[in-house]
């Protein structure tokens, strides 16, 4: 009978009324910033960045990288499988179960994507997390993945670039997620020896244990406007010291501020300006802006600093003469 109704019956009717099915249930979404309604289309358009307040809200994996590579074209490598939980941990569930559960949801086998591709022309390897998964924290399989970027990166003489937005080590692996701190940083530090450029783009959340290791030793750090980018959290300092904080504290702004960030670059920017960064770096001839935008919110604190470390940490260093002083320009506007 039931089945009856739901296979012949409803058809039947939606057919003569006419589905509502084309039209999409989040026609709508609010600015977690301005509190603003944006139009769902609309957002996506403009890489969910709200145009009211420029918010950066969060962005799937697969959309940051096709705003970040070359025509958004990338190929995607496969991570090395790593023990699954090897502590048999369980908390409320097992460890086991959370995993094979965010497995099936995200599609996903763990918080890293490694993709390759072009930026500006040059040939580069993205390290990316994935928050959805588990908060984006780093267990074993997210450094494995760390350490195969990084030597894809050396094999193909590549650009290594880590993108990472996590809340820090992944609990359930205890003391081997905390491994993955010095693993991690002993794998970009293969790149370097390379001479090849290792690039940071710090997005939110960028905390705990990632923070604390190969995400605060790249050649630049690049941040996305309003990130919270820290160890641990603010409150946390707070009592600790006992002493009030600013508002901008641990924000991507605060950071360039304070020296610990090269630059804050807009959404719609990365592309060109990793592109012109990267050409710099790898002694490329600097590819023109193709959507011919200026970064309007770069800023920098110091006079033209930005420059000196990109001229600085040249993995070809000799050849910096060479440099394009158009283009070192509006990948880095200096301040007034
Ligand atoms: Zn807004």
């Amino acid at each position: 009978m039931n089945n009856w109704l739901n296979n012949f019956i409803r058809p039947k009717i939606r057919s003569l009324v006419g589905t509502q099915k084309d039209v999409p249930d989040n026609l709508w979404d609010k600015c977690p910033s301005c509190d603003n309604m944006v139009f769902h289309r609309e957002l996506t358009e403009n890489d969910f960045v709200c145009h009211h307040c420029d918010f950066h809200m969060a962005i799937s994996a697969e959309d940051r990288l096709a705003l970040m590579f070359d025509g958004g074209k990338y190929s995607r490598h496969k991570n090395k499988s790593v023990p699954a939980d090897p502590l048999k941990f369980k908390d409320r569930k097992k460890y086991a179960d959370r995993l094979k559960d965010t497995r099936a949801k995200t599609n996903e086998d763990d918080a890293i994507i490694i993709a390759s591709g072009k930026i500006g022309g040059n040939p580069v390897v993205i390290a990316l997390f994935n928050f959805k998964f588990m908060g984006g924290s780093m267990g074993a399989a997210v450094g494995e993945g760390i350490v195969t970027a990084a030597e894809i990166a050396v094999k193909t003489k590549s650009a290594l670039i880590a993108v990472p937005a996590s809340g820090g080590a992944r609990m359930q692996e205890g003391a081997i997620s905390l491994m993955q701190m010095p693993r991690t940083i002993i794998a970009v530090n293969r790149v370097k020896k390379a001479r090849l450029p290792y690039i940071v783009l710090l997005t939110n959340p960028t905390t705990g244990g990632v923070s604390a290791s190969f995400a605060m030793v790249g050649d630049i750090h690049i941040a996305e406007p309003g990130a919270t980018i820290g160890f641990a959290g603010k409150r946390v300092i707070q009592e600790t010291i006992r002493e009030e904080l600013p508002d901008d504290f641990q924000t991507a702004e605060y950071l360039l501020e304070h020296g610990m960030v090269d630059m804050v670059v807009p959404r719609a920017e990365l592309n060109a300006v990793i592109g012109q960064a990267l050409s710099l770096l790898m002694n490329t001839k600097i590819a023109d802006n193709p959507k011919g935008k200026k970064s309007k919110t770069t800023k920098n604190t110091e006079n033209g600093k930005s420059v000196v470390s990109v001229a600085s940490v040249s993995s070809s260093g000799e050849k910096m003469e060479a440099v394009n002083e158009d283009a070192a320009r509006s990948a880095v506007k200096k301040s007034a």
